[in-house]
Order: C-alpha cells, then sequence, then structure tokens
C-alpha cells in the first residue's frame, strides 16, 4: 500500500494541478523543466515569513535561532535523502548550474595547464559544458566530448578509452533532460577513479525520479537543482567529498563564509559554510527540507515504480503517432521524452498543445550539442512526473492528434 495507490489525493495536494488552462484541466508535462510544489512546501516557505523571519547564523534571538535551525536541518534532510556521507558534505548553491561553477572554478582551475583535458558526455546540459569551456579557455585546457549512440546512450567503452592521463576530470549527466536516458554512471566513476580522475555527477533530472545514493556512487561530486525536486527556485546543493572540501579554496568571499578577517589575512570558516558567504535563500531551503520530507513519506521507491508505468504507457501511445519521431530511445530511460514530427514546428506544436491544456517543452533543452548529433533544432519535450495519470498521457496524444491536423 503506497500514498500513490490514491492518485486523486496526491494530485490534490498540488494546487496547480486542478488549474484550467484555457478552459481545459491542465496536464502538466513540463517536469523537467521545474517541477509544481507540493502545499507541504508552500507552506513550509510561508511559514518560514509568518513565524519565524530571521537571518541565519547570525543572531542569537529566538526568530534567529529558530530561522537558522530550520535552514540546518534542511541540510541534514537532503544529505539523509541522497546519501551523503556527512551534512557537511552537502554545500548549498543556487542550484547545479552554480554547483558545476563551483567545482569549476575552485576545485579544477587552480591547477588546470595546457593540454589538460576535461571529458563531459556529448548529451550533457550547457551548465556541465560551458563552465569547463570557460576554465578551459583561460588555462589552456580542453574540453573532450564523450560518445554517444544513434539511441541516445553513452558509448561507454568510447568514453572509457577516451581517459587518459590528462584528464582532470570526468562530467557526466544521470539522467539526460533532453533524451531521458539513464547512465551508467556507476560504471564511468568507477573507471575514473580506477585511473584516479575525479568525477562529477549532475544529478538534476535523477533525484526526483529514483532513490540516489552518493556515498554509494562514490563521485567526487554530484550536483542537484531544487526546483525539480518539488522545491522552490534559487535552491541546490553540491555534494563534495570532504577531502575535496577541505583542499578548495573559496569561490566566493563575503560574510558568513570566514572564521576571521583582518586586513593583514583572513581565515576561513570550515565546510560547508566555506563555500556560503552571504545570506541564503533561506525560505528556499526550508522548502527544499519540506520537499525532502514529503518525497519521503510517499516513498522513492514507490514514485519510481509509478513512473515506470507511465513511461511504458507512455512510450506506447507515441508509438502510435503517425509521423513522431522519438529524439533518444535508450533502454534504460526516465519519463521523458523527446520528439519531432513530421510537417510541423517544435514551437508550432508546443504552441498549439497549450491551447489544448498541455504543458510541454520545446526548444533545444540547453543541450545543443545532443541536438546537434541528432540532426534536429528543436523537439517538443513531454516529461512526466509520479503525479500524472493515464488519462493525462490519453488526453496528450489526443491533443497531439488534433493540433497536427490544424497544422496539416
Ligand atoms: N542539468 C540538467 C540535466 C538539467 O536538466 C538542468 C535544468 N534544465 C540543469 C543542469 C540546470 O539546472 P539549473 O538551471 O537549475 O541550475
Amino acid at each position: 500500500m503506497s500514498r500513490l495507490d490514491d492518485i486523486a489525493a496526491i494530485r490534490a495536494e498540488f494546487p496547480q494541478l486542478s488549474r484550467l488552462i484555457h478552459g481545459k484541466p491542465l496536464v502538466y508535462f513540463d517536469n523537467a523543466n521545474t517541477a509544481q510544489k507540493p502545499r507541504a512546501v508552500i507552506d513550509a516557505v510561508s511559514g518560514y515569513f509568518t513565524e519565524h523571519n530571521a537571518n541565519v547564523a547570525r543572531a542569537v534571538h529566538t526568530l534567529g535561532e529558530e530561522a537558522t535551525s530550520l535552514y540546518e536541518a534542511a541540510r541534514d534532510k537532503l544529505a539523509r535523502f541522497v546519501g551523503a556521507r556527512s551534512r557537511e558534505e552537502v554545500v548549498f548553491t543556487r542550484g547545479t548550474t552554480e554547483s558545476v561553477n563551483l567545482v569549476a572554478y575552485s576545485f579544477l582551475r587552480p591547477t588546470l595547464k595546457p593540454g589538460d583535458e576535461i571529458l563531459v558526455s556529448r548529451m550533457e546540459h550547457h551548465a556541465n559544458i560551458v563552465p569547463w569551456q570557460l576554465i578551459a579557455a583561460e588555462t589552456g585546457a580542453r574540453v573532450v566530448p564523450a560518445p554517444i549512440t544513434d539511441t541516445g546512450e553513452l558509448d561507454v567503452e568510447g568514453t572509457v578509452a577516451l581517459m587518459n592521463e590528462r584528464t582532470q576530470l570526468v562530467g557526466l549527466v544521470h539522467v539526460s533532460n533532453a533524451l531521458g536516458t539513464i547512465n551508467p554512471v556507476a560504471t564511468i566513476i568507477a573507471a575514473a577513479k580506477a585511473r584516479g580522475i575525479p568525477s562529477l555527477i549532475d544529478g538534476s533530472q535523477a533525484v526526483p525520479h529514483f532513490k540516489v545514493d552518493v556515498a554509494a556512487l562514490d563521485c567526487d561530486f554530484y550536483v542537484l537543482t531544487g526546483h525539480k525536486l518539488f522545491a522552490p527556485t534559487g535552491t541546490g546543493a553540491l555534494i563534495a567529498k570532504r577531502e575535496h572540501l577541505d583542499a578548495m579554496p573559496p569561490f566566493m568571499g563575503g560574510g558568513e563564509m570566514i572564521r576571521r578577517v583582518s586586513f593583514e589575512g583572513t581565515t576561513f570558516n570550515d565546510p560547508p559554510h566555506k563555500f556560503e558567504p552571504g545570506t541564503p535563500n533561506i525560505a528556499g531551503f526550508i522548502g527544499l527540507g519540506a520537499a525532502v520530507d514529503w518525497l519521503e513519506a510517499v516513498g522513492m521507491d514507490a514514485i519510481a515504480a509509478r513512473e515506470a508505468r507511465l513511461r511504458d504507457t507512455m512510450r506506447a501511445a507515441l508509438g502510435e503517432v503517425d509521423g513522431l519521431r522519438l529524439i533518444g530511445t535508450a533502454r534504460e530511460r526516465a519519463a521523458v521524452f523527446s520528439f519531432v514530427v513530421e510537417g510541423a514546428h517544435a514551437h508550432d506544436l508546443a504552441t498549439l498543445l497549450d491551447h489544448e491544456g498541455v504543458a510541454v517543452r520545446s526548444g533545444h533543452h540547453c543541450t545543443h550539442p545532443t541536438m546537434q548529433f541528432f540532426g534536429v533544432p528543436a523537439t517538443v519535450r513531454a516529461s512526466l512526473s509520479f503525479y500524472n495519470t493515464e488519462d493525462e498521457i490519453a488526453a496528450f496524444v489526443a491533443a497531439l492528434a488534433k493540433v497536427r491536423r490544424m497544422l496539416a
């Protein structure tokens, strides 16, 4: 018995899902872009403002202590949720983008030399490409693309073959936001480790869908973003091995990240605070803590099982649509489907689908190299979550058939 068995009750906890869009029930299939928020998250955020509003770590008064303990409790919750070895390994950031930049500028750039290589797959989000390109351009290093196959899977052998003595870091997306592919991250982490190469896994699209155990994966860095995890925007984390966080210089300077400041020299706070200068998004992180509590109460295994069923239904339904080409047909995949339809532009399809109440994303999904590989400028992407239903899949397919007739 899982709470997901009563899907109507679960959906009722997400107030946005009962909206009408152009007079039609909303079918929200844009979860890879950002997820909707349960009432528990909304209440946690507004509860902070209505009852506890104060800055963190600076005040001894009651509100300050309450705000600090709620904020730090969110760190404990996230550490437990992703299986971090300790709470000190969880650095709060604004999201995946900031987490990758932190690793690029603080961990890798100080030691990067001309000729060094950073190996990232061809299916990475720009957030796991561009920061490496920026530090490579400054240092004479090179970003090397790891190969993918026509099905949108990582070419594991080809990737491992590119690991060499020049490789300073391997970056890989856990679940591709553009293709839905679930990558064999454990294999790549182990291969990198065997060669003494640090690894970074982009878990943005993984943590909302199945249980992740960072300690078991044993990657050096794992990054995630809160808003895809049913939490507010502007929240995220870098989970990093303590030895790295101890050795890394601060990324940004300011208040809270110091132990003592003088004009003769400044000493820094311990991780994770060393990397969290200034006043953070307190309400947002309290919301992230509430999101993680909510997900654990529902159960990540139950969520994964329901999403696997939705994925299979969606896959079969899309297979029936004439002229539809799936971009990415990996065997191991999430309920994320990118596709193009003969004779219809992706943006036109998405715009017309919106008129039918269906929210999907169209475009390049911040993965230009992936789109280039498949020879398409843009795709429509339908990305599902556990709160979606079989009825919504049917409504989506009917809407797709209707808008195609309009475009024909
Ligand atoms: N990586 C992946 C796989 C993503 O899907 C996204 C968001 N689309 C990001 C990184 C960037 O996340 P954010 O914009 O929240 O930093």
